[in-house]
């Protein structure tokens, strides 16, 4: 069931080549979530993949900004904590920070203090993965606060930037679509 759930959602993902710049071929989640029943599927597959792989975690934390759809709505089914991590600037409060390499020049996460107790296990979501930067940079800002990675999830992989290395023998990694 969940296999065609995925081929549902994998057949509806938006490309559009050359945004938002020459030479990257983006891929949009929303244009999938436009219709209703690939909403569900999309919903029902990431719920039983945490239930299977993640059974005891104590917050998701999803990246700025599409992987706040993910984030919340796996986090309030579990009912655990939903923590968002965010680009530079719009978080209120204290927060703590890392900066990170894109691919031209870099940029800075934060994480609001006192979201992640010590030792809270912890699940970070996506909608993809490219080069893994972000993700790693997450994942140290997590470390940082004193949490434990229990796993990063993405809805889709770019195989050929080979992001999974970046991350590799760091956290158990799983995807849902590869692309
Ligand atoms: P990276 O840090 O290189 O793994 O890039 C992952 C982040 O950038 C994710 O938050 C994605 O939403 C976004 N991203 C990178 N490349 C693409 C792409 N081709 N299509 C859609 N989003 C992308």
């Amino acid at each position: 069931e969940d296999l065609k759930r995925i081929e549902l959602v994998k057949s509806k993902i938006g490309e559009f080549p050359d945004f938002p710049k020459p030479g990257i071929n983006f891929r949009d989640i929303f244009t999938a979530l436009i219709d209703g029943q690939t909403c569900r599927a999309l919903k029902e597959v990431l719920i039983n993949y945490v239930k299977k792989n993640h059974p005891s975690i104590d917050a998701v934390v999803g990246l700025d900004a599409r992987g706040f759809l993910f984030s919340f709505t796996i986090a309030s089914e579990l009912g655990v904590g939903c923590i968002p991590i965010r680009k530079k600037g719009k978080l209120p409060g204290e927060t703590h920070k890392v900066e990170y390499i894109l691919e031209y020049g870099s940029d800075v996460f934060e994480l609001q203090c006192g979201g992640i107790k010590k030792d809270q296990k912890i699940l970070i979501v996506d909608d993809l993965l490219a080069t893994g930067g972000s993700l790693k940079a997450a994942i140290e800002l997590i470390q940082k606060a004193g949490g434990i990675i229990d796993g990063c999830l993405v809805v889709m992989e770019l195989n050929a930037l080979n992001g999974r290395k970046a991350l590799d023998g760091f956290i158990i990694f799983d995807k849902i679509i590869m692309g």
